[in-house]
């Protein structure tokens, strides 16, 4: 595929990979329904540097979107929106949410401007750089109307004859799968989906649709076993046990956690934990401020979303702090707390710069402090380094200089409390769209390869394809692939 030269087949549906296939990715798809351009999605991909960090919006060339719909806030599936409506959305066009999600989106997008600024893009590309700062993203939102925000449920149009809703697909607040159709073909799109409860999320609740022509599935767990020994109650049961010993020795533990969902269902298991006679119930939970606190407030308004989410338990069961002083310097843990306490850090694969990789960097000095992961992490995060690295070896937490720090603390582990469907449970849920064309996507290359072909086991009359980055195929013409990034 050319860049740029996408072109619409009037009397097809065809479907484009900006962004997520086969890797977790900065996902963007560009629907195009005989003729109408809806793009699902618009990441960034925190854990790539440079022009790679979007998705391939080149391919767009000079199109022109008539819609685009987010399935949820999470930055790998938001952050290059500002990109998006600034070039290429039709002016006086809708960005399609759902209504927490209309909430949390600015937060962030504010929240990773200011990454974006240092980290993520090279500085001297005055385009992004003009687009994604805070300036021009608290700008954007000064235009208000560029979203539309719906109910769970609430049918709205895209064009005279399409349709779309959205329906809750668990994982964090406001978090959405997509339902389009013209009343012919009906096509869906799960976002991140979570199958089982979680703390506070209560899971998807997909909708009956009869005659799913496509579906598009995310895969982020589709290389992971399932394992009965490691159901949730079990783990949950391990973490608190992990917890306690670790204060008992007169560490601390550190939570790593996206300061999106998984800090708010955190806060609310540790509470639990405590009522519950599992963790020391006079152990200091503290969380670090910033877009958690505002993400805070967005759970406490929407709480009507969630089950047992008691913004009480955020006055009183937990308490904020910044570990930076003025001066951008890092303060010990022990200055933050005068006993053993756990830390709910962002971010939740820690990556370098963090507060979480920051405190990590502290503790994994110690002998008697502990690290737990509960979150996926990618291979290349500064996480992935801490939980798999030897006793006694040594990290780097900054890649710009050559300091290495010897890793002391032995007590790392990470942790199954996802808030992503397990692998069977994917199949499950595209079991029960029973579609005749399913794309798998958000996932490692064995996560696709795996579910795609477990899906042909059960559907063997059905299609089941894993398009790499780039790729167009036709939903209407079987899936055939029509544009490939290497031809
Ligand atoms: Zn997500
Ligand atoms: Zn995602």
């Amino acid at each position: 595929m050319v860049a740029g030269i996408l072109v619409s087949k009037q009397n097809s549906i065809t479907l484009t990979i900006l962004g997520g296939g086969k890797e977790i990715g900065a996902n963007s798809y560009l629907l195009d329904w005989k003729g109408t351009r809806i793009v699902l999605d618009c990441g960034l991909d925190i854990t790539k540097g440079g022009f790679e960090t979007l998705p391939n919006f080149d391919i767009l060339g000079k199109l022109e979107v008539d819609a685009a719909i987010i399935s949820h806030s999470h930055i790998d599936h938001v952050g290059s929106l500002p990109i998006l409506i600034d070039t290429y959305l039709q002016r006086g066009h809708r960005v399609h949410v759902t209504v927490p999600s209309r909430r949390l989106i600015p937060l962030m997008l504010a929240d990773s401007a200011k990454m974006q600024e240092n980290v993520y893009l090279p500085a001297e590309d005055h385009y992004y750089e003009w687009c994604l700062d805070r300036e021009s993203v608290a700008s954007m939102f000064y235009r208000r109307n560029v979203f539309a925000a719906h109910n769970y449920g609430e049918k709205f149009r895209l064009s005279p004859d399409l349709y779309a809703s959205f329906f809750p697909s668990g994982h964090i607040l406001g978090a959405a799968g997509i339902v389009i159709s013209d009343g012919k073909h009906t096509f869906i799109y799960t976002g991140d989906i979570c199958k089982h409860d979680q703390t506070i999320h209560p899971g998807c609740m997909l909708p009956t649709v009869s005659d799913t022509d496509f579906l598009l599935i995310e895969s982020t767990r589709g290389s992971v076993e399932s394992d009965p020994n490691r159901d949730r109650p079990g783990q949950l049961r391990l973490l608190a046990a992990e917890i306690t010993e670790t204060l008992n020795r007169g560490g601390h533990a550190l939570l790593p956690s996206f300061a999106l969902g998984k800090t708010q269902e955190l806060i609310i298991t540790l509470a639990n934990m405590k009522m519950d006679g599992f963790i020391p119930a006079g152990a200091p939970v503290l969380y670090h401020q910033g877009l958690t606190t505002a993400v805070n407030k967005v759970y406490n308004t929407f709480s009507e979303f969630l089950t047992g989410f008691d913004p009480a338990i955020f006055r009183t069961a937990c308490r904020k702090v910044t570990a930076f002083t003025n001066g951008d310097e890092f303060r010990s843990a022990w200055e933050l707390t005068d006993r053993p306490s756990i830390f709910v850090f962002t971010s939740g694969m820690a990556s370098r710069g963090s507060p979480s990789a920051r405190l990590a960097e502290e503790l994994i000095q110690t002998e008697n402090s502990g690290i737990f992961f509960t979150s996926y992490i990618a291979p290349e995060e500064f996480g992935y380094e801490l939980a798999t690295v030897e006793t006694g070896d040594y990290v780097q937490p900054d890649l710009k200089s050559d300091r290495r720090v010897k890793v002391n603390c032995r007590h790392r582990r990470r942790f199954s409390l996802s808030s992503h469907s397990m692998r069977d449970d994917l199949l499950q849920i595209a079991d029960h769209f029973n579609p005749k064309v399913s794309v798998w996507v958000h996932g490692e290359p064995s996560s696709t390869q795996w579910l795609s072909t477990g899906f042909s086991g059960h559907h063997p009359e059905a299609v089941s394809l894993q398009p790499v980055s780039g790729e167009t195929i036709d939903l209407t013409d079987g899936g055939k692939t029509i544009g490939h990034p290497d031809k």
